[in-house]
């Protein structure tokens, strides 16, 4: 008898969980919240009238469909594969993360809620969301750690600029894993009118898979523009991976296809050994953060340890729990690329395509140098450019200075 080709796009089961990872690890108090957002979520997506909303929203506010380009200089430099940008980097606000908050705030206002709570660590979700926040015209209040409140001068400002009231954490180290936790008491305090924007395929279910449904734009779009491109699908994808919401957004229409190899990058920091590294796949263990058990960066107590990288936006202690799961399946493949081999695909993305990118996403590029040279010229990948380097010119200068 032939087994059944497994499905895997389907995504979570009833209890929002991917094989032994995620689910919903809150509060009792937060049950009943979680349930009812699961609901609206459910109901929302269902209605043509929210999701023509949410297309309008897409196209009119955050400048989509993104291009998918054929970076070819680059291609010429490698030798090998066909390389193909999706550049959400293009997005309002410089970074797919936009795509997320514009989907959740809809949600939340059809929800009757009119204050918006959101936890960030560099930054780039706490202006994502105070941007959809001013442009709705909702209250926002973003926790962050004081220690990301001296390093991200730049974005706290922005974030002032837009309305928004910024909170500092001083708990714990001070960094993104306590101002989660905060997020997550705030919003058992503040049950009726509050929303949380949760900003990755990270929390309690069904964050995850919501996050992950708003992101999901990006791979759709990726696959028409393939199709009409080049007349069929991609053979690789790559993405970078912090909490995993642009890997996962790239990757999800693609998940059942068996001819579609696809590689999430993670950020190994000073390098795995170091232990100063971002890799909660190739440097972690399963355990339970921010309502989901996955695999997560911790001691040899279960203390959730401090992620670490050039890139700010990779410094997330965990990974969303499909990742986990789609690991331990096999069906997506998992690297780390660490601080110097990224500030290299950096300087070659600037100086062969005319693009700086974000230190993230040269992480997802230092891949592509790795793979694309051993690859035939008819393999097309495809990399998601998920987000501009303008925010990260005071580190490569520090770092250009330091070198020089
Ligand atoms: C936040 C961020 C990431 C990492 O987040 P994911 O949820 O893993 O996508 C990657 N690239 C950029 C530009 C970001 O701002």
């Amino acid at each position: 008898m032939q087994t059944a080709t497994p499905r895997f796009s389907q995504g979570a089961d009833a209890q929002g969980q991917f094989g032994t990872f995620g689910g919903r690890f809150v509060a009792e108090s937060l049950m009943p919240l979680i349930l009812e957002l699961e609901q609206a979520f459910n109901t929302a997506m269902a209605e043509p009238g929210f999701l023509a909303e949410l297309d309008r929203f897409q196209a009119e506010f955050v400048g989509r469909p993104s291009p998918l380009y054929f970076a070819e200089r680059l291609t010429a430099l490698y030798g090998g594969a066909k390389i193909y940008f999706k550049r959400e980097e293009l997005n309002h606000t410089g970074a797919h993360k936009i795509n997320n908050c514009i989907g959740q705030i809809l949600l939340a206002r059809r929800m009757g809620k009119t204050r918006i709570i959101a936890e960030t660590g560099a930054g780039m979700h706490g202006v994502a969301t105070a941007t959809v926040a001013a442009r709705f015209g909702l209250q926002c209040v973003v926790y962050m750690g004081a220690t990301d409140i001296e390093r991200q001068r730049d974005n706290v400002a922005r974030m002032r600029l837009l309305g928004a009231e910024i909170v500092p954490v001083t708990s714990g180290t001070g960094t993104l894993k306590d101002a989660m936790n905060e997020a997550l008491r705030d919003w058992v305090t503040n049950i009726d009118d509050t929303f949380y924007l949760i900003g990755t395929v990270a929390g309690p279910h069904p964050y995850p898979t919501m996050v992950r449904e708003f992101q999901a734009v990006i791979g759709r779009e990726t696959r028409q523009q393939m199709l009409d491109r080049e007349g069929r699908l991609p053979d690789s994808l790559v993405a970078c991976i912090g909490g995993g919401s642009n890997a996962m957004g790239l990757f999800h229409a693609f998940l059942d296809d068996a001819t579609v190899r696809m590689i999430g990058v993670e950020a190994a920091g000073e390098g795995l050994k170091s232990g100063k590294h971002a890799a909660s796949l190739k440097g972690g263990f399963a355990g339970v953060l921010h309502g989901n058990r996955t695999y997560l960066l911790q001691d040899d107590d279960g203390q959730i340890t401090d992620a670490h990288s050039i890139s700010a936006g990779l410094d997330y202690p965990g990974i969303g729990p499909e990742h986990a799961w789609l690991h331990e399946q096999g069906r997506v493949e998992y690297t780390a690329i660490d601080d110097k081999q990224a500030l290299e695909a950096f300087h070659t993305c600037c100086r062969q395509e005319g693009i700086i990118p974000a230190l993230e996403t040269a992480h997802a590029l230092a891949e592509v140098s790795r793979l694309a040279p051993q690859l035939p010229a008819d393999h097309l990948m495809v990399v998601c450019l998920s987000g501009r380097g303008d925010k990260d010119m005071p580190t490569v200068l520090r770092l250009m200075e330091e070198q020089a």
